[in-house]
């Protein structure tokens, strides 16, 4: 059997024409009936866990649906558990999931990008699809997953890089796991390995992510200093920064706090190529930690993750560097 659980986003939105705009007011009864063959497919148990759109998911929320799906999976006759997910926030809840859960039971996220008002609605179709994936053999051991539009990807991996498009999932540079073809999985690449799981008694918060762009200066990083635990710096290019944001990245450090190192491009690691003010390879001898390959949003996650864990900051290099 499969556990569904409903948590908002598009999926369960009507948008009325002359109204005020799409908010999620769907049942779980109303989108069900609308997904046809569920049935057929695997027995379905459904849970209201919350209506929200995906800006509303808080890291708070977040943990907590972690923790719910963990109290699925722990029941034996549960096999698999699909989340139905508002798109804004949906690959940083999988993520969170992917890194922090330890299950042989897939655990599958999936959205809509069109409400039941459109011409269209895509919620049913990928909500059937996620089902047939929680429910296969051959996606036991997968860990937490995506789904939509046919695709299915590594929550590891999964990115929303299109504001409209139905299509608007990938995993950049290195595509889905497989696809979905009538209902049939046709699995077309290994999953990722996964790095240590990092297992928590709960998130430290907050952590911020401030985005560089041309001339950006220390102001962010002094505001968010005051209150976060940890900051990840979205960088240019390799991972390079203005030089009027070095010295708020010293503040940073000076008071012991981790700041780890991103790139806001879309593919690549972050590195120590570069020797100029700002570069790469000076924010290194600083002592910023380098993020790796990971997005902003996934690097914030795994800072929260690490800190929550009681991690300091040469941990937290060795963790960032390991995985
Ligand atoms: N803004 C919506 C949300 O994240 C988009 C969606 O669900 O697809 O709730």
């Amino acid at each position: 059997m499969i556990v569904i659980l409903f948590t908002g986003g598009t999926i369960a939105m009507r948008s009325d024409p002359g109204g005020t705009g799409a908010a999620p007011s769907l049942t779980s009864k109303e989108i069900l009936q609308a997904t046809r063959g569920i049935n057929a497919v695997t027995g379905v148990e459904t849970e209201e866990w919350g209506s929200y759109p995906g800006p509303h998911i808080t890291v708070e929320r977040m943990w907590a649906l972690r923790a719910r799906i963990q109290q699925h999976l722990g029941r034996p006759e549960v096999v698999g558990v699909v989340v139905t997910h508002g798109t804004d926030t949906l690959e940083e809840s999988a993520y969170l999931v992917a890194r922090s859960v330890s299950a042989d039971k897939p655990i599958v996220f999936t959205g809509a990008m069109r409400t039941m008002s459109d011409l269209g609605w895509d919620g049913p179709a990928n909500l059937l699809e996620a089902v047939h994936v929680a429910a296969s053999e051959a996606t036991r051991g997968f860990g937490s997953m995506v789904v939509m539009t046919g695709q299915i990807f590594s929550a590891l991996e999964a990115t929303k890089t299109n504001t409209h498009l139905l299509d608007a999932f990938e995993s950049p540079g290195l595509g889905p796991l497989g696809v979905l073809d009538e209902g049939e999985l046709i699995l077309s690449r290994e999953i990722p390995q996964y790095p240590p799981l990092l297992q928590p008694a709960e998130l430290a918060t907050p952590v911020d992510i401030i985005f560089m762009a041309a001339g950006s200066d220390s102001r962010l990083l002094d505001a968010s200093r005051e209150k976060a635990r940890g900051v990840v710096i979205a960088a240019m290019g390799r991972g390079n920064v203005p030089p009027d944001v070095v010295p708020g990245i010293e503040r940073w450090i000076a008071d012991g706090k981790p700041v780890v190192l991103t790139s806001r491009t879309q593919g690549g690691r972050v590195g120590h190529t570069y020797g100029y003010e700002g570069g790469g390879r000076r924010l290194e001898d600083l002592g910023v930690i380098f993020g790796g390959s990971r997005r902003a949003q996934q690097a914030r996650i795994d800072l929260m993750l690490g800190l929550g864990a009681g991690l300091d900051v040469d941990e937290l290099r060795k963790m960032f560097n390991e995985s």
